[in-house]
């Protein structure tokens, strides 16, 4: 296939392509976004896909995002100098366990998942030595899922935090980040820890409380939950759009950032019970005094370029 180079005026990585194979395994949204994006900006020479979901490998032979989709993971990942898990992060330790003795000497092994903590934890033992594991988190997604919610233009203008080790190699990280700014985003460096707290407050909280209140909806009685759907447009069509997320990726984010969650669920409740005061007391001050400072937050993310 011939693919057309389609870069805009951005930074520009120092050589093209990035990688010789990129092997994706996960082909859903994420998965699929970046190897569209990956063939958009000629980052590689070679995407090889896998997903364990025939289907999906089916569905992704027809839509032609990858150059070939392997019959198992294995075969995905030999010969690839660049390896990303777009899967799921519960289902990254048995992966590193099957496709471990066939990670070529000298790759790049990256993953996209929304915690890192566990990522480190359950895949770092597993990494050969040779190949080079700097786990990554683009911060971009939607609540669709599957091969066909992908698109090249995902990372466009978002952040991707990539979280080394202290050993990591520097060379290695240079090559991941030039990928990552390739498909149009910053790259941020940090801990997996810190990752993990950040993540907590920016978007596993929101989920948890969308998720809450639009499962309270549902709880309600019907004649109620008809009006409830009628006037959404008042507030909460916004939550339902975010309790759309995929439910085995949610599921895993808090099974897995369950330390960082908890803590920001129990601050999180403790200002709930203060506003819930303000209003049993009639105390507009205060109310009035918290939603001018929440109202400049969002002012901050819409000059940050983050809206
Ligand atoms: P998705 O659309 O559901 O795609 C994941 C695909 O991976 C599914 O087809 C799944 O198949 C497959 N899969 C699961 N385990 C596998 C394995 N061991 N080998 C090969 N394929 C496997 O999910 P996604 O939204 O792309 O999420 C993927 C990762 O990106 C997650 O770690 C998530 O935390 C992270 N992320 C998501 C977003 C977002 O907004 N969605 C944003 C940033 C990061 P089955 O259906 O059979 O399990």
């Amino acid at each position: 296939m011939t693919v057309q180079p389609s870069r805009d005026d951005r930074t520009i990585p120092p050589a093209l392509p990035v990688f010789d194979r990129v092997a994706i395994l996960g082909l859903g949204l994420i998965g699929g976004s970046v190897a569209r994006a990956a063939r958009k900006h000629v980052l590689a020479n070679a995407i090889v896909g896998y997903d364990r979901d025939a289907g999906v490998g089916e569905r992704v032979r027809q839509i032609g995002f990858v150059d070939r989709v392997a019959d198992t993971a294995r075969d995905a990942v030999s010969g690839a100098d660049c390896v990303v898990l777009a899967i799921p992060v519960g289902a990254c330790a048995p992966a590193i366990v099957e496709i471990a003795d066939s990670l070529m000497p000298g790759a790049v092994l990256t993953d996209v998942g929304s915690v890192k903590g566990c990522v480190v934890r359950d895949v770092g033992p597993h990494v050969p030595p040779g190949v080079h594991f700097i786990p990554g988190h683009p911060i971009a997604g939607t609540e669709f899922s599957g091969p066909d919610a992908g698109f090249a233009e995902l990372f466009d203008g978002r952040y991707c935090v990539l979280t080394p080790p202290g050993a990591a190699d520097p060379a290695a990280l240079a090559r991941l980040t030039a990928f990552w700014e390739g498909v149009g985003s910053t790259v941020e460096v940090m801990s997996a820890d810190h990752h993990d707290r950040v993540l907590a407050i920016t978007s596993h909280l929101p989920h948890l409380i969308a998720y809450t209140i639009v499962g309270t909806a549902a709880e309600l009685e019907e004649d109620i939950k008809q009006e409830v759907i009628r006037f959404s447009a008042s507030g909460f069509r916004d939550f339902t759009r975010i309790a759309a997320s995929d439910p085995v990726m949610w599921r895993d984010v808090f099974l897995n950032n369950k330390e960082a969650t908890l803590e920001i669920i129990q601050r999180f409740t403790e200002d709930l019970t203060a506003l819930q005061k303000a209003i049993r007391r009639g105390d507009g001050a205060r109310l009035q005094d918290w939603f001018i400072k929440t109202r400049s937050i969002r002012r901050s993310i819409i000059e940050a370029k983050q809206a």
